[in-house]
């Protein structure tokens, strides 16, 4: 048993962005937690393949069933085609909405077809998940849980971040309003948000324990170091687990309590 130690046999998980870094981590948990993990990611590959942490392929080792759907979040009809890949293993219980793309720029030079971009797939991925995801459990009546990946973006701006800053304010409110709109159907909804995480996003890992270290950040991390995709992964399991069947519409802090000050 990894950190995390939830009962998710015979329940079917989606994860969007399940190849790398953060969405890696849950895929890889709720595989040790017996569960039937769908990776729905672009790109098969793990960017961080020097991390020491487990394959994804290991999933299956440590008790879970994997499989991998290639699946651009951007486009609704392939988010429908995942949760329809889901059917073939009983139907949709829990959807990690976690891929997420990452650009800079200043309210002046940031370009529309980047603005464009990061919305497509950091808003519609979360968005049009939620919807498919939701759908189908309506239609079975057996509830359901929905997991967002946010981020501190999505309530303390950063210079040159309002693009990502946007979309992950947005993830917030849909997390919030789909909690209020899926209770009537069992369907809980709600969101993590990660501090400095050492990933290949943005930056690359290496880079951002740098940042970390040398203190390059707009203000401390009081736990005093970067957090990693195994940091995460545990609050996302919890709120998608039972022992969570009364929060709803809530987004948790995973950061260090770097948001505390
Ligand atoms: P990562 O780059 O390691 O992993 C992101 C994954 O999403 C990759 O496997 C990538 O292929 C996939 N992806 C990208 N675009 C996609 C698309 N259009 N369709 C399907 N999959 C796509 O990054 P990460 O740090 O693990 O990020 C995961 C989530 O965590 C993101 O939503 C990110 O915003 C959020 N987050 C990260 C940090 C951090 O510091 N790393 C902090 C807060 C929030």
């Amino acid at each position: 048993m990894g950190r995390a130690s939830f009962d998710f046999s015979d329940e079917t998980v989606i994860v969007t962005g399940g190849s790398s870094g953060i969405g890696r981590a849950i895929a890889l948990d709720f595989g040790e937690a017996g569960a039937t993990v769908l990776n729905a990611d672009v790109d098969a590959e793990p960017k961080d393949e020097g991390a020491e942490r487990p394959t994804h392929e290991e999933i299956e080792a440590s008790g879970g069933a994997a499989e991998y759907v290639e699946t651009d979040v951007s486009d609704p009809a392939q988010l429908e085609s995942v949760v329809e890949a889901a059917r073939e293993f009983g139907g949709v219980d829990v959807m990690v909405n976690n891929a997420g793309w990452f650009t800079r720029g200043d309210i002046f030079s940031v370009d529309r077809e980047a603005f464009e971009r990061i919305h497509g797939i950091n808003t519609n991925g979360v968005f049009f998940g939620t919807r498919a995801a939701a759908a189908d459990m309506r239609d079975r009546g057996e509830g359901g849980a929905i997991v967002n990946t946010a981020s501190i973006s999505a309530t303390h701006a950063q210079a040159d971040q309002i693009p990502y800053d946007s979309t992950k304010g947005a993830i917030r409110m849909i997390t919030r309003g789909a909690a209020l709109e899926l209770a009537d159907y069992d369907v809980r909804v709600n969101a993590v948000a990660p501090g400095h995480i050492a990933t290949e996003f943005g930056a690359g890992a290496e880079q951002k324990e740098e940042t970390v270290a040398a203190d390059g950040l707009t203000k401390p991390i009081p736990l005093d170091r970067p957090g990693y995709p195994e940091d995460i992964a545990p609050t996302t399991l919890f709120l998608a687990s039972e022992q969570a069947d009364y929060v709803t519409g809530e987004m948790v802090y995973v950061d260090g309590g770097w948001q505390t000050f």
